[in-house]
């Protein structure tokens, strides 16, 4: 590996954010998949959950988004579950708050929301949106004011306006330069991951979800 690369790994992981992360449930489409993955890989998540308790969507060989992920799947660990407890006990151990966005009047805006502490949010399914289920599992409702006819946006787009909102605080506090959040142990997890995964062939072959398992 050349010093180019070395120096590119580095800086990449050095700017991950390694107490943020997005929860999907059930989001069927492979181009929202592959869309969410490119802009949690651009505002510097290190990894995603994803959930599908249909049946349908249970296969390891589950293909998310290829193209519309342009590369982004390599440097984003994809956490799949097919149970929202077992789903949302890995989360808990990882991350302190897990806010949904279940489109009620009483949510909180996200302009109000303080995204510098460690969270977890979760987009629902492009028809039903967050099961209620999934929402008696979470600390809070946030939501994007919107003012428009339509009543809801698309869930690639409304993780997008999300996360940046969230890049915006962590910007101004320094999360992406010398305030990084991340401790040592996490600091170590992500650099190892890219640099293993850096080992790997750029097109990701069949299986790029990885089941349940932090450390892989
Ligand atoms: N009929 C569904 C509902 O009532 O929830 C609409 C689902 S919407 C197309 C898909 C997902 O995008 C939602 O579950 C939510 O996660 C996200 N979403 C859409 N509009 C949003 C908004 N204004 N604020 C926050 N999230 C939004």
């Amino acid at each position: 590996m050349n010093e180019e690369r070395i120096n590119k790994i580095l800086e990449l992981a050095a700017k991950r954010q390694g107490n943020m992360t997005v929860i999907l449930e059930n989001v069927m489409d492979y181009h929202n998949l592959g869309a969410v993955m490119r802009s949690c890989d651009a505002v510097g998540c290190f990894e995603i959950f994803v959930v599908f308790t249909v049946p349908s969507k249970q296969k390891n060989d589950l293909r998310l988004g290829k193209k519309t992920a342009a590369g982004s799947r390599k440097w984003l660990k994809v956490n799949y579950f097919t149970d929202l407890k077992t789903c949302f006990e890995m989360v808990r151990s990882r991350y302190q708050k897990i806010w949904c966005t279940a489109l009620e009047a009483d949510a909180e805006s996200i302009y109000d929301k303080d995204f510098t502490e460690s969270f977890a949010i979760l987009f629902g399914n492009e028809k039903d949106g967050v099961s209620k289920e999934a929402m008696a599992l979470c600390d809070g409702n946030i939501l994007i004011p919107q003012v428009g006819m339509a009543q809801s946006l698309n869930i690639s787009v409304a993780c997008a306006v999300t996360m940046y909102e969230a890049y915006r605080q962590r910007f101004i506090k320094g999360f992406y330069g010398e305030n990084n959040p991340n401790d040592a142990t996490t600091k170590q997890i992500i650099l190892e991951t890219y640099m293993e995964r850096n080992k790997q062939k750029d097109r990701v072959r069949s299986v790029p979800v990885i089941k349940n398992n932090y450390d892989k």
